[in-house]
């Protein structure tokens, strides 16, 4: 497999084209237009809105029917608990300036790139060995800021203090302003709210999975990126719990061991297997090795390139600091490398931080062989001294205090240190027939609405026919908005082309008619949205009940018999059109 660096793809002004056979067609448009839009919010059109249910079909047949992991469904309105636990309202900041002048808000970490590099002065904002990612500091680009004079890039004005801004959309729930709501920024967190039920929805046994497709989140301070950056977004994550001590057992490796993927590590820029990945330690253990190979196969189902799509792991300072390791499946587009999914092992710490804040156990009992003696060290709370102090914490309070083993050093609940007088340690002796696990949690989360846009990049292609350009996207079968195209040759055939027509609707195709304008534009039609294949009614079908079946990227055509179309489109649209027609 050869990884293409190519950036621009043989296509001049690709990004602009896509977008315009988007727009044009149908797939994709800015939301309420007639208002002059909101950046960062997109509507997929009549075309879009097929292509990405059948994008979301495919993540379901991988991730759901072939991992087992049943979908649950949780609202995008979150409560605060949720976001204290995940440290969401602390931590999901971008940096952000104002203009005095102007009032504009800028993501102040672009400001300063961006002035940097119209200057060509090398920019040091991010840490100089992180060749890919940038994790920039308020510090570094509040001096760079001084020290530059860097002043508004819209009116030239002086620019405020950089200061964080948290991405959370807020709102209230129910009248008043008793209960504040934040608009999710990921999916995740509401399997991990529902823990305790999903635990024993599988009969407190691990591993399993739970995947969740629905909309996020994010405010962001000035999305430029059109349909790459936006605020209201789809995911598509599968959050997988683990036993700790089994991550590098994955019952299924061996059907992905030697799945080659292209690589690009602090130690290794290539491509290996995902087998060979695990025993040279380039992948921390199977369970996040074998979802990397199971995201490329989801990717490469829809139609990104393998030789554009790359297994990028982030750098320690990139990661969030609970994670072990983490990859970004990247896509190569016209806006360089994009992430797509992100796969990452992300311990216990979710878990471990909604047990904090809800002061409820969140562990699995795991069964030893045989029972064991053992002495333990537990924490008893005294709530003699809980309840006056803590008033209506306490019971959180002493559940928590409940569930430490051989604590070390002051204990603290919620950033305080309880008082000693809290509670009492004491040795015990006693018969376990098993331990308190809680589990990690390996995650692939996809971005759909990235996934569809690289997609359609990699699909869009402009060749020339009998001395005609044409535009075509050449979709993968699987996700194509229209499977198969009917049209009558002229206006005697309508009658006969509604009848195929029908006949390939009951069948359970994909099915558009189409009976206005030339042949020529009706072909043109299609092949921009991508469909695989037309067929069309001619004069020879009221002689011997045949059609012609005419291929979207070759445009090679074939005859079949009305009798076995069904047959042959199943067999083309299964096995490509070439094995099937010769
Ligand atoms: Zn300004």
């Amino acid at each position: 497999m050869q990884l293409d660096k190519r950036r621009d793809i043989s296509i001049d002004g690709l990004k602009a084209r896509v977008l315009e056979l988007a727009k044009r067609r149908g797939f994709l448009w800015p939301s309420y237009e007639i208002y002059g839009g909101v950046a960062g919010l997109w509507d997929y059109g009549p075309v879009g809105a097929m292509l990405k249910h059948r994008v979301e079909s495919a993540w379901r047949d991988i991730f759901v029917v072939g991992e087992s992991a049943l979908p649950i469904e949780t609202p995008t309105i979150g409560v605060e608990e949720v976001f204290l636990a995940s440290g969401h309202l602390s931590n999901f900041v971008d940096l952000i300036v104002e203009c005095v002048n102007c009032q504009t808000a800028l993501r102040a970490d672009h400001v300063v790139t961006e002035y940097l590099q119209s200057r060509g002065i090398a920019a040091d904002l991010c840490d100089p060995d992180i060749a890919d990612a940038c994790v920039p500091s308020s510090e570094k680009t509040q001096e760079l800021m001084d020290s530059y004079d860097i002043m508004c890039p819209d009116c030239g004005g002086p620019l405020g203090k950089v200061h964080d801004f948290n991405l959370m959309f807020t709102t209230h729930i129910g009248p008043g302003t008793q209960r504040k709501g934040y608009l999710r920024p990921e999916t995740a967190q509401g399997i991990f709210a529902d823990f305790p039920r999903l635990l024993r929805f599988y009969r407190d046994r691990l591993p399993f999975g739970v995947a969740q497709i629905g909309k996020s989140y994010r405010n962001e301070i000035s999305p430029r990126q059109g349909v790459i950056r936006l605020r209201e977004f789809t995911q598509a994550e599968v959050e997988v719990f683990v036993d700790p001590r089994e991550k590098n057992h994955h019952p299924r490796f061996d059907e992905v061991a030697n799945v080659e993927i292209n690589i690009l590590s602090k130690d290794f820029a290539g491509t290996a297997s995902v087998k060979t990945a695990c025993e040279r330690n380039i992948i921390a253990h199977e369970y996040l090795a074998y979802h990397i190979a199971r995201c490329q196969a989801f990717f490469t189902r829809v139609g990104v390139r393998e030789s554009r799509l790359r297994f990028r792991q982030h750098l320690p300072d990139e990661m969030a600091h609970y994670a072990v390791d983490c990859w970004d499946a990247e896509g190569l587009t016209q806006h360089g490398w994009i992430e797509l999914a992100g796969i990452a092992d992300r311990t216990d710490y979710d878990l471990k931080q909604h047990e904090r804040q809800s002061g409820l156990q969140m562990a699995v009992f795991v069964p030893y062989d045989e029972p064991k003696e053992v002495e333990r060290i537990i924490v008893r709370p005294n709530m003699g001294y809980l309840g006056p102090k803590y008033k209506g914490k306490a019971k959180q309070v002493a559940a928590f205090l409940s569930t430490i083993r051989d604590p070390e050093g002051p204990i603290v609940f919620d950033g305080r240190i309880v008082d000693p007088e809290g509670y009492a340690i004491e040795t015990i002796r006693q018969t376990v027939s098993g331990d308190f696990v809680t589990p990690h949690v390996i995650e692939p989360s996809f971005g759909i609405d990235r996934s569809i846009y690289t997609l359609l990049e990699h699909a869009y292609d402009e060749d020339t026919i009998d001395g005609e350009r044409r535009i075509v996207l050449r979709l993968s079968p699987d996700i194509a908005p229209v499977e198969v195209a009917v049209f009558p040759l002229v206006k005697v055939l309508n009658e006969k082309a509604l009848e195929v027509f029908r006949l390939l609707r009951r069948a359970g195709f994909l099915v558009e008619y189409d009976d206005s304008g030339t042949i020529g534009r009706r072909y043109r039609r299609q092949d921009e949205i991508g469909t695989p294949f037309a067929v069309t009614i001619d004069h020879e079908t009221t002689e011997n009940s045949t059609v012609t079946i005419r291929d979207r990227d070759t445009t090679k055509q074939v005859r079949s018999s009305i009798e076995s179309l069904v047959d042959v489109l199943r067999g083309m649209l299964v096995r490509g059109f070439d094995r099937i027609s010769s």
